[in-house]
């Protein structure tokens, strides 16, 4: 399996596990269960009325992030920060709390960089770190970890939701290069927990109804990752846990796609998603790769 086949399976996979999870958003798992028994289909619908197949803010953040990274041959704060406010303008179908604060501080300001804060540990920062993975493919892990940041502090500006995006990035990239889930686990997971108790993830019971908190949403995915083997269990088991299951979806999509390439996605998903989001996601995560290999 070829790298760029995989950097598309985890674009594909993010916009995806969007798509999948965006219908059983704010649900309990028991609610989901009574309407749907298992959530498999992209069918639309839920608290957004959407179309099946259509993404919400965790793919078009991503995809606008990765526009700006393409215009500038590079991941650069300010480039990112207009990117976003014009994704805001155009009424996106939905926006976190904390996004939308901190661009509209950023219109006042012009300062691509939000105010500290520890309470901004949302996952909006986490959701689109995928374009910023494959940009800086192949760099040195420090340059890696200060693109991560200029980009997520647009928004999030905050240690724990920093250490979730450098170990999302790092674990992306890894495999993208073909690295096995144990791998992954011991290099960046423990060392992360070991760093934010927050993020242990085998010490909490089987996490339902993740909430926003990016500590919450890296528990359930972590959880369904690691304890699945191939991406439609690995999506299914995530986004049947309810809560910001679009959130979980995305994230735990683009980790799968990577992971276990594009054959692995099933077929009839990749056919429901809508065709231009599916087109672009492509599309940037060739243009993205090809980036890295200048
Ligand atoms: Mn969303
Ligand atoms: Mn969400």
């Amino acid at each position: 399996m070829s790298v760029s086949d995989r950097a598309i399976a985890a674009y594909l996979g993010l916009a995806i596990g969007d798509a999948l999870g965006s219908t059983v958003e704010f649900m309990t798992p028991r609610e989901i269960k009574a309407q749907y028994g298992v959530h498999d289909t992209l069918r639309g619908g839920g608290w957004l009325h959407l179309k099946p197949g259509q993404v919400t803010d965790d793919t078009t953040m991503s995809l606008a992030l990765g526009e700006s990274i393409l215009a500038q041959g590079k991941v650069e704060a300010l480039a990112a920060a207009q990117a976003f406010d014009a994704w805001m303008r155009a009424k996106p179908v939905d926006i976190g709390n904390t996004v939308r604060r901190n661009l509209l501080q950023f219109r006042k300001t012009g300062n691509p960089e939000a105010t500290y804060s520890d309470h901004d540990a949302g996952n909006g920062a986490a959701m689109r770190v995928l374009p910023v993975a494959l940009a800086t493919f192949g760099q040195g892990e420090g340059a890696v970890r200060v693109a991560c940041r200029a980009q997520a502090h647009v928004t999030h500006h905050c240690a724990l939701s920093d250490a979730a995006c450098e170990t999302l990035v790092l674990m992306l990239q890894d495999g993208l290069r073909g690295a096995d889930k144990n791998h992954l686990l011991h290099t960046y997971v423990h060392p992360l927990a070991a760093l934010h108790p927050e993020f242990k993830f085998r010490a909490v019971r089987q996490s339902s109804n993740p909430s926003g908190y990016i500590a919450d949403t890296l528990q359930a995915v972590f959880q369904s990752f690691f304890d699945t083997d191939d991406f439609r269990d690995c999506l299914i088991d995530v986004v049947n846990r309810g809560g910001d299951a679009d959130t979980t979806g995305a994230i735990a999509g683009m980790l799968a796609g990577a992971l276990h390439g594009l054959d692995d996605i099933p077929g009839v998903w990749l056919k429901s998603l809508n065709a231009d989001t599916s087109r672009a996601c492509a599309m940037q995560a060739a243009a993205l790769f090809r980036i890295a290999n200048l």
